[in-house]
């Protein structure tokens, strides 16, 4: 059997070891301490923020997103569809009402045009506007955020923006994570980076950055005992796993790089392949981390994408069915939906392929020839 290829997988630079042992040497075995601001501070600086939080988990930022945008019981918030479970839960946890809202197909993200007709609808229905709006930049690939946030700002709407997979990525020169009120980031085990579980709130303000640390650590208002006027959470990073995004912060621009590599590999070799198609930047200005490259096969071939995953796995190769719809979930089998099929397709269409940093160009060429094979028969 020849070596397993992963779709996405754990690559550490080097130097990561170094700040877990100096956690270690100076006993911050704690959650903060100096390896958490010199992992925010190094944050601040690659993405051009000026307030950057460290957290335990991307869908703890979400959480706290809301949270700050003063998301709670009987609210409404507007989340993209097409997405992992983790941008739409956080809604649940603060007793709000998820609202489904279908993609486009140049960015596979939030329709702007369905956000406002949600919107719309919504207030008809209720009498109330939507609290907040979570679009996502799936795969990395930057959403139609200008759009979005135009809107929101026109219905006076906050935006928390689901950037877990979009580290890197840019529209017209700014990264995304930077254009919602707030921004949310992982560090999970397949993320561009990794502190092995991890994430972060990218804030405007100072204020706003202070209040998300005060809800991350218990809530625990400045006094000699222990004093609570509102319900907070522990959510802060540990100064170990900080040291590891540290280390991370020294090869994020490589992991990136190397990332759109694969995406330019991909799109050469399969160009010539039928009805085989890899997802491209959707608009102008955009710029991808291509934290997964994607595929869509036109249904004219006859083949189908589980049929593709099984052929892969067969081969000892990793590749992952595209997100399926919130909307198609059981568990929010009751939410309202906003949609005209688009993330249905892409669902029913659609590949990832294998797409770590730490791929050689030769297992590059192994997915290539395997998945060609596949359409060859
Ligand atoms: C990974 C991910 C999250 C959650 O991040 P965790 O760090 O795993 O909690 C949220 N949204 C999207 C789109 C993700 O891919």
């Amino acid at each position: 059997m020849k070596p397993r290829i992963f779709l996405s997988y754990v690559h550490m630079g080097g130097s990561e070891r170094q700040w877990v042992e100096e956690a270690f040497r100076s006993e911050w075995i704690v959650p903060l301490g100096p390896n958490v601001d010199e992992f925010e501070r190094r944050l601040e600086s690659y993405l051009g923020a000026s307030h950057v939080v460290a957290l335990s988990a991307g869908t703890a930022a979400i959480h706290l997103g809301l949270v700050g945008a003063g998301v709670g019981a009987g609210d409404e918030v507007v989340c993209q569809s097409f997405t992992f479970a983790a941008s739409a839960n956080p809604i649940m946890y603060q007793g709000a009402q998820p609202i489904f809202v279908d993609s486009e197909p140049d960015t596979w993200n939030m329709s702007p045009e369905l956000l406002v007709r949600a919107i719309e609808d919504r207030h008809r229905v209720t009498g109330k506007y939507p609290k907040a709006i979570i679009p996502v930049h799936l795969y990395g690939m930057p959403a139609k955020i200008a759009e979005i946030t135009e809107i929101a700002e026109h219905y006076g709407i906050a935006v928390v923006e689901d950037a877990a997979e979009a580290l890197g990525s840019e529209l017209n020169g700014r990264k995304c994570g930077l254009f919602g009120e707030y921004g949310c980031l992982s560090f999970n085990g397949n993320k561009i980076i990794t502190t092995s579980g991890g994430g972060a709130l990218i804030c405007r303000t100072a204020e706003e950055a202070e209040r998300t640390k005060f809800y991350a650590t218990q809530a625990r208002e400045n006094r000699p005992y222990y004093y609570h006027n509102v319900i907070g959470y522990n959510y802060r990073l540990s100064n170990v796993c900080a040291g590891i995004g540290c280390g991370q912060m020294d090869v994020l621009a490589d992991h990136v790089e190397r990332r759109r590599h694969n995406h330019a590999f991909y799109t050469e070799a399969l160009k010539n392949i039928p009805g085989v198609e890899v997802q491209q930047n959707g608009q102008p200005g955009s710029d991808s981390n291509f934290w997964l490259s994607t595929i869509l096969i036109d249904p004219a071939t006859g083949k189908e994408p589980e049929a593709l995953r099984q052929w892969m796995a067969a081969e000892n190769i990793e590749t992952r069915r595209l997100w399926r719809p919130m909307h198609m979930q059981p568990v929010y089998a009751e939410a309202p939906y906003y949609g005209d099929g688009v993330c249905e397709r892409l669902f029913e269409r659609g590949l990832c392929l294998p797409s770590g940093s730490n791929l050689t160009d030769d297992d590059l060429a192994r997915v290539v020839e395997t998945l060609t094979d596949f359409f060859k028969q």
